[in-house]
């Protein structure tokens, strides 16, 4: 018989954003503020690296997307700060999951990254209640290519493992 749902207790997720970068916004990633001269678009504070990790959450339980849950039509999500949309998904895993871990990859070409990335785990470790050494963040550019590489934007890409209690 093949493994259903109820034996396998790992289940793992993918998530993935994009924002555009914007003059007169802050740029907000994981959750840390880094000075840069433009921030990222978008209806809530824009912060790719926690949407891609809501939805990498939402994936491995299986909860459908960001959209569905925290619709940017919604004025309650204006400006908000997604930490809180994170803490929001962590409660709706609730009780049945505990998260394993939570690994990021961050494409910008600017501007560096590699300063903040500790910041960005300790921030998303706390909200989601795990150790720091369970979450891990990556930056990269895109070597020139693409809207990354022409610094129109930054995209991320995220993957969480949740196990059943
Ligand atoms: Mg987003």
């Amino acid at each position: 018989m093949r493994k259903n749902s109820k034996k396998v207790r790992v289940h793992a997720g993918f998530g993935y954003d994009s924002h555009r970068f914007k003059k007169g916004r802050k740029f907000i990633l994981g959750g840390v503020e880094i000075p840069h001269p433009k921030g990222l678009d978008g209806h809530s504070d824009a912060d790719a690296v926690v949407h891609a990790v809501i939805d990498a959450l939402l994936g491995a339980a299986a909860l459908g997307d960001i959209g569905e849950h925290f619709p940017d039509s919604d004025p309650r999500y204006k400006g908000v700060d997604s930490l809180k949309l994170l803490a929001e998904t962590r409660r709706l895993l609730g009780r049945r999951w505990d998260v394993v871990n939570v690994d990021v990859t961050v494409l910008a070409e600017v501007p560096k990254l590699g300063p903040y990335k500790n910041r960005m785990r300790a921030k998303l470790a706390r909200v989601l209640g795990i150790s720091v050494d369970v979450v891990n963040v990556k930056a990269k550019t895109n070597e020139g290519m693409g809207f990354v590489g022409k610094k129109e934007g930054v995209a991320v890409f995220a993957a969480a493992s949740i196990e059943k209690k």
